[in-house]
């Protein structure tokens, strides 16, 4: 049986695409290894958001290619988002690879692994850089998943339509549309089945869920049914934007004991100017009433965020002002990232860029205020039980297990490292414990189930 090895790169999104396309792959009759150095064919998911991960994706790639100049891999397929950016440049810097296929070609996998070189860019389609992009999986597409077997993403929409001034994504994922609801149902009903616990909902724009198809509210809509499905125990959803945080979707978050009481909501800044420059509109006092409107309606819930420092124009008052909103928001998760110049963008056109040191300092300022938030929020939790999602030994230790808060997203947020359990305990991963929280530290809680 031949084997397909896979390289998957970037975000949850690109994620869910690398396990589709394994998915088909291995219903074709491919074997899927994780292990490049035995595979037949070597496929390269590739992210193309910014400077530092377009460079992780060309090293990949160069992997892959090694291998085949060492007789070791017969075939090389480069796949996502660099591809829909730079496919041109790709396909003449790099004869080494056999076949491109973009965001919005998924279901060319099989013909890209089985076709040679010749046959298969005959039938190469149109990139995707225009508005014709239409590509969604569906509940009928196979889909190898490659997350622990508790959890899996739901991508329940594709592309964006934001005019975000440094954002490459649209151009690379197409215009905003939204998968039905009835796929999306039947998807989750059969994820339950497998035994999958936490439903993580993603999509670039999630907060427009059915917006496109007519329906006002679909996202509040989406997360009361999934919240029916009996072997369900969270469902999770991420990639929130700030100006469409409709009531709806509060009250569904509140009124669901499965919704999880999280939300994740990029925001990038908190000047006046930068929101401006950067094509997102609102204030420090507009976000700060929005966070204000979500704990009144969510009072335990755990808010995620991510900024961007360094972006042109970005003065030391607008980087104060920044520092002033976290501190004001006492957010439970921030991620802070340098400014990416990226071509092709509004922003890149920009003059008055920051230093990279410049923006870096700033990074790094941002995160050690956020750190000590991030303590004093956590050190609130000692002494208090939670519902904890149990997930098996620690990464950290093999004399802990660990498992996560509503409040804390795989992969992302902190953790709970459990040191202590009843005897009879049973560590079922994806079962819900209850845990007495006894020490805080930035990021992670220790405590013990009761
Ligand atoms: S909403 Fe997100 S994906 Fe869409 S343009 Fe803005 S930053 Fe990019």
């Amino acid at each position: 049986m031949k084997k397909v090895g896979f390289v998957s790169l970037g975000c949850p999104k690109n994620l869910v695409d690398s396990e589709v396309m394994m998915g088909q792959l291995k219903d074709a009759g491919y074997e899927i290894t994780n292990s490049a150095d035995d595979a037949d064919t070597v496929v390269v998911n590739t992210c193309g958001f910014i400077e530092s991960a377009k460079e992780e994706s060309i090293e990949a790639i160069l992997e892959a290619t090694n291998l085949k100049e060492q007789g070791k891999a017969k075939k090389v397929v480069v796949a996502g988002c660099l591809v829909e950016r730079y496919r041109d440049e790709l396909v003449d810097e790099l004869p080494e690879v056999d076949a491109f296929i973009g965001t919005n070609q998924l279901d060319k996998i099989v013909d890209a692994t089985e076709k040679d070189k010749q046959d298969f860019n005959e039938i190469q389609l149109t990139p995707i850089g225009n508005k014709t992009a239409t590509y969604l999986y569906d509940e009928y597409t196979p889909r190898l998943r490659a997350t622990d077997s508790h959890t899996a993403f739901i991508k329940i929409a594709e592309g964006c339509d934001r005019p975000c001034a440094f954002c490459s994504i649209p151009s690379m994922r197409g215009s905003f549309r939204s998968r039905r609801f009835g796929s999306i149902m039947k998807e989750a009903q059969h994820l339950a089945d497998q035994g999958v616990k936490e439903l993580v909902l993603i999509a670039q724009d999630s907060s427009r869920y059915g917006e496109d198809l007519g329906d006002i509210d679909g996202l509040a809509i989406l997360i009361n049914e999934l919240c029916k499905i009996e072997k369900i125990e969270w469902v999770r959803v991420m990639y929130t934007y700030p100006t469409h945080i409709s009531d709806g979707f509060l009250k569904a978050i509140a009124e669901n004991e499965k919704a999880v009481k999280y939300l994740d909501m990029p925001l990038q800044h908190a000047s006046r100017n930068m929101l401006k420059a950067m094509k997102r509109g609102g204030t420090r006092e507009s976000l700060q009433r929005l966070i204000k409107r979500v704990r009144d309606a969510v009072p335990e819930i755990a808010i995620r965020t991510t900024f961007i420092v360094g972006y042109p124009g970005e003065t030391e008052e607008d980087f104060q002002e920044l520092i002033k909103f976290i501190q004001n928001c006492k957010f439970d998760n921030v991620g802070v990232f340098t400014y990416s110049d990226e071509e092709g963008t509004p922003a890149f056109e920009l003059g008055d860029k920051v230093p990279a040191e410049v923006a870096e300092e700033r990074r790094k300022r941002l995160m050690e205020i956020q750190a000590e938030i991030s303590r004093e929020n956590n050190e609130e939790k000692v002494g208090k039980t939670y519902k904890v999602m149990f997930e098996g030994v620690s990464e950290e230790s093999e004399l802990l297990w660990q498992g996560r808060l509503e409040g804390q997203s795989q992969e992302i947020d902190g953790k709970v490292l459990i040191n202590d359990a009843p005897e009879d305990f049973l560590p079922i991963h994806g079962k819900l414990v209850h845990v007495k929280i006894t020490e805080a530290h930035n990021y992670d809680l220790v405590g013990e189930i009761v």
